[in-house]
């Protein structure tokens, strides 16, 4: 996968997180541009939740590229990453509604992005990290495919109530352990 080597040499040049996912995005939209490549296995939906592939995982825990599988209506809770991520749109669509934290409380940051193939949605504690994520089909699959600046699989992070904005920490892992 030369998207790996891209993010790989990125990750090897050093740099400041904002060069380094300026340069992520540039390799996934490349990635995205083709729907042509993603193993049937990796893409398989499950009948009640969205699904999570390690499609790669760096040797050093430094990235880590996942296929996320959504059956139709599929929607994660509002949740936060910790870390860098690029979401590229492969097929299908999905929805993205941006929130930010104002005190205890979570409210809207933004209006919600509709991302169609070849699109690609950056997310990080730096620019914002907050979000809920769900597919914009109700009678079909969407596949995005995300890369993050850790092997997210393994990080502790957060979902939210977003009525009351109290955050229970979570470890996602993936699909396929
Ligand atoms: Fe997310």
């Amino acid at each position: 996968m030369s998207f790996v080597d891209d993010i790989a040499a990125l990750l090897d040049a050093g740099g400041d997180e904002a060069r380094v996912h300026e340069g992520a995005r540039t390799a996934m939209a490349r990635l995205v541009s083709r729907d042509d490549w993603l193993p049937d296995e990796m893409a398989k939906p499950h009948p009640q939740y969205y699904q999570q592939y390690l499609l790669y995982a760096d040797p050093q825990d430094r990235f880590s590229v996942v296929s996320f599988v959504w059956g139709p209506g599929q929607k994660t809770p509002v949740h936060d990453h910790t870390v860098w991520g690029v979401i590229g749109m492969l097929r299908g669509a999905e929805r993205c509604a941006p929130f930010r934290r104002e005190g205890e409380r979570l409210v809207p940051a933004g209006d919600e992005v509709l991302l169609q193939p070849g699109h690609v949605e950056m997310v990080s504690p730096r620019i914002g990290d907050i979000h809920r994520v769900s597919n914009a089909f109700d009678d079909r699959v969407s596949i995005s495919i995300h890369c993050y600046g850790a092997n997210i699989g393994k990080v502790k992070r957060h979902v939210f109530d977003p009525q009351t904005g109290a955050a229970r920490e979570f470890v996602s892992g993936y699909a396929n352990a």
